[in-house]
Formats: structure tokens, C-alpha cells, sequence
């Protein structure tokens, strides 16, 4: 079996999105680049009783090369942003709550927390809107991440992070709903208060360098 590690994590991931109810039911999806193939969630199966040897493996085209079952509806989407993104290595697409009505809205996600400034690092914008699946989807995401952003929101559906790895756009993921909800709670409470730019931009270059150094 190849890929056995990327296909743990995505997994992982997968169970987790759903544990966290950042999807329902089956929606959502998880990929992992490594190399020129991908590692994909499985299209519509029950995220609670997902194994690792159920992840599908396709190619830079989309040709399935190991696997039992259909790649994710949103193959293209993936495989997309991995072309067009070579920073980019694991992607994690929701549809949880907060973030989605910012969608609906089509409202960016302001950068109000230093959270926000420090693992995102960029106000989270809204791409045009087009069918799940669709190739338009694909492209309308892609302009949409331009500038080397880490977040967008999908029209009227949901949320899409990619970042070093899986685990680390699933992060993406979390930090872009928590932002979303207290948005939503401040802006009931009076007005919100963005961060300046100075202050983003300080907090992101800080924040490469944040935790413990291996070195020492
Ligand atoms: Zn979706």
C-alpha cells in the first residue's frame, strides 16, 4: 500500500472534522499531497467508520491509482489548488456553521483576533459562487487564494483551508470558524474592531518562529 502515512493522517483529519461537527453527515473532505499523487477522502461514506486503507490515491489527473472506492466529489477542487499552489500539501474543506453564514453572506471573515492575524494572516474572502464538483469551482477558488492565502470561503457552501499538512489546514479550519463566530457575537454586541495591517502583518511573521526550537 502506498502512502500509508499521508493516508492515516488524512483520515485523521476526516474523523476529526466530523467529531468537531464541522461538517454533517458525510459533506466535507480532506486531501494530503505527496509527491505527484494525492491521498483524498472517499466520496460520501460515514466519516465515524472510515479506516485508512479506505483513503483513495489519484493521480495529478485525477486517475484513480489505488483504492477501493470513488474519490471525493471535489477531486478537481483538490488537485486544482495543489497545481497552482506548491506551498501547499494537505487541504481540509468544511462546512461548519459560522464560517458558512459568512458564505451565504458573502462576507469575508475579518481578521479581528490575534489568533486569526497569526495562523491565518489574511482577512478570509468569499470565491464567486459555482456547482460542488464543477471544474468553474476550481478555478473561481484557485483566483480566489491568490497572494498565497491560506482560506476561502465558498459561496453559499462552506470553508477551505490548505496549509503544510493536513492537521496544520484543519487548524486553518478551526481558527477561520472561531473567527467567524465571535465576529458574528461582536457585531451584536455594538461594532467590531479589525487589527491594523502593521499589527497583522507583526503577528504573522512572529508567529513562524512561535513554540520551541528543536535546536535547543
Ligand atoms: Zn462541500
Amino acid at each position: 500500500m502506498r502512502c500509508v502515512e499521508a493516508r492515516r493522517e488524512v483520515c485523521k483529519t476526516a474523523r476529526e472534522i466530523y467529531e468537531a461537527r464541522l461538517v454533517p453527515g458525510t459533506w466535507g473532505n480532506v486531501s494530503a499531497l505527496v509527491d505527484d499523487l494525492m491521498v483524498i477522502t472517499p466520496s460520501g461514506m460515514d466519516y465515524g467508520t472510515l479506516s485508512h486503507e479506505d483513503m483513495v490515491v489519484v493521480d495529478l489527473e485525477g486517475r484513480v491509482v489505488e483504492g477501493f472506492f470513488k474519490p471525493s466529489v471535489e477531486t478537481v477542487l483538490h488537485l486544482a489548488i495543489y497545481k497552482n499552489r506548491p506551498d501547499i500539501k494537505g487541504i481540509v474543506h468544511v462546512h461548519s456553521p459560522y464560517a458558512t453564514a459568512f458564505a451565504v453572506a458573502r462576507r469575508p471573515i475579518p481578521i479581528i483576533l490575534e489568533e486569526t492575524a497569526q495562523a491565518v494572516g489574511h482577512e478570509i474572502p468569499v470565491a464567486p459562487y459555482a456547482h460542488c464538483g464543477t471544474e468553474e469551482l476550481a478555478e473561481n477558488v484557485v483566483k480566489t487564494l491568490e497572494n498565497n492565502k491560506k482560506a476561502v470561503l465558498l459561496a453559499n457552501h462552506g470553508l477551505i483551508a490548505g496549509d503544510v499538512s493536513p492537521s496544520a489546514a484543519l487548524n486553518v479550519c478551526y481558527i477561520a470558524e472561531r473567527t467567524a463566530m465571535i465576529t458574528f457575537y461582536a457585531q451584536h454586541l455594538g461594532n467590531i474592531n479589525v487589527l491594523s495591517s502593521d499589527d497583522i502583518k507583526y503577528l504573522h511573521e512572529k508567529f513562524k518562529t512561535y513554540g520551541q526550537s528543536k535546536d535547543k
